[in-house]
Order: C-alpha cells, then structure tokens, then sequence
C-alpha cells in the first residue's frame, strides 16, 4: 500500500525543445509517512509531485496509489483522485481574496464527499480567532495555515506540498513544517514535502534528492532522519 512509483519518467516538449523533466524514477513512499524532496530548481521535484497528485501524467512507468493505479485511470477518475484523495499546498497559498479565512476554507469542503468538521479544522490550524478576517490582513505563515486548512478539511490521504516555505522566513517556515508533521500525526495522512528549510531534517521519514530529473539519493527510516545524514547542498 502507500504510493509507488515504478520507472516513471515524463517529457515536456514545446516546440522542437524537449525536457526529460522525470527519468525512470521509481520510489515507495510508505502510508502515513513524510517525505522531503531535495534537489535543485529544474531537477523534477515539482513534476514529480504533479503526476504523483494527477495534476500531469506521466508518459511511461507506473504510479500505484493504494490499489489505484493512475495511469488507467480516465479523466474523469483522475480528477475525482485529485479531488478527494490529494490536498495541494504550494508556495503562493493562492487563497481568494474577497473570500474570509472560513469561506476559503469551505471551498476546499466543498469539494469532498467526507469533509472533516469546520471548527475543528479551525482549531488544528490555529484560526479561530482569525476566521472572519480576510487574507490580505493576514501574516504570510497565517495565509499558509489557511491553504494548509481548506486542504486538509477535505480529508485527503496525502498532501503534496510544493516549497510551502519557499515565500516564508525561516522561523516562520519552520512552523508550517510543525504544523504539517502536527497534521501527519493527528490523521495519518502522507505528507510529501519538497522543502529547503533545514528544519524538515528533524520530522521527515524519508528523504530524497533530484538531479536532473532522477532520484539520485534515498535515506529511509522508521524514524525522523538525522539531519546529519543528509546532504544538503
Ligand atoms: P523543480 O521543481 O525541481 O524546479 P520542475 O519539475 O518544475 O523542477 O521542472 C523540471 C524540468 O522540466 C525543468 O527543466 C522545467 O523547465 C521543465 N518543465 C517543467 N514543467 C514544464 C512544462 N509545463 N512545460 C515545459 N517544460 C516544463
Ligand atoms: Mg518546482
């Protein structure tokens, strides 16, 4: 079960140019685990997410989602996979501005068929008292709490986080990552991270990095990594 991914590999192509933005990555990504992706701008690392979400497809290989398997899947089933089984969370937090913290949230309930309730969600994310405000009154980490929200309030198996510390400070981003290891314990979601902030190195199970489009090292563990082990550079 979990996530696994057999020699995938994906081509972008615009006009004669051709990208091999994934070779042949293959990776086991344990249920109820987090994993951080590593790796320069331009190694693959969002695409990676992508065909992994539904949000693209891969052109060869294979990506089991528990016993989906989305390569077979139509159009129609991949969006409802993305809908129901993946939250998004990405570096801008893309919330609607002439919508409150609550009504961006609900966008995100609205779209499952077994939401989690309202003012829980609130609470875990630590907005309640903010939950009328709108987004430009609210801090940058606060913003991402409410992405973090209205993704999680659909209950999703997995969230795919794409640099959700990438516009934050340090310290700030530090908080999210909490708040997303907070998230994987309280719900067993899987939780895939491409991150800089060293801070992941103290609560992720998994680590790889990406060159070039291949998945160049893997650290596993049933225990958060030691962020000694791992090769930041
Ligand atoms: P990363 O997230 O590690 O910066 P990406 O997965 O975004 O890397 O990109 C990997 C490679 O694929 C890059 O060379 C990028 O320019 C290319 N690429 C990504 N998305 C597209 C796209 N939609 N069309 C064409 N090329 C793309
Ligand atoms: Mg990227």
């Amino acid at each position: 079960m979990g996530i696994q991914l057999n020699q995938v590999s994906k081509t972008y192509k615009s006009g004669e140019v051709e990208v091999k933005a994934l070779k042949d990555a293959t990776l086991h990504v344990p249920d109820a685990t987090i994993t951080t992706i590593l790796g320069p701008s331009g190694s693959g690392k969002s695409t990676l997410l992508n065909v992994i979400g539904g949000i693209d497809r891969h052109d060869s290989g294979s990506i089991s989602f528990n016993d989906k398997k989305l390569e077979s899947l139509k159009e129609k089933q991949l969006t409802e996979y993305r809908r129901e089984s993946v939250g998004f969370i990405f570096q801008q937090y893309n919330l609607i501005p002439t919508l409150t913290v609550k009504e961006n949230i609900e966008v995100g309930k609205e779209l499952s068929k077994q939401p989690l309730d309202m003012e829980d969600i609130l609470e875990k994310v630590g907005m309640v008292d903010k939950q009328d405000k709108f987004p430009s009154q609210l801090s940058g980490g606060e913003q991402q709490r409410v992405a973090i929200a209205r993704a999680l309030i659909k209950n999703p198996q997995v969230l795919l986080c794409d640099e959700p510390t990438g516009a934050l400070d340090e310290e700030t981003g530090k908080r999210i990552l909490s708040l997303l290891k907070f998230v994987n314990e309280t719900y067993q979601t899987t939780v895939l991270i491409i991150t800089h902030n060293h801070g992941i190195g103290e609560m992720a199970h998994h680590v790889i990095k990406m060159k070039s489009g291949e998945i160049v090292e893997n650290y596993q563990n049933d225990t958060p990594i030691d962020p000694k082990k791992v090769s930041w550079a």
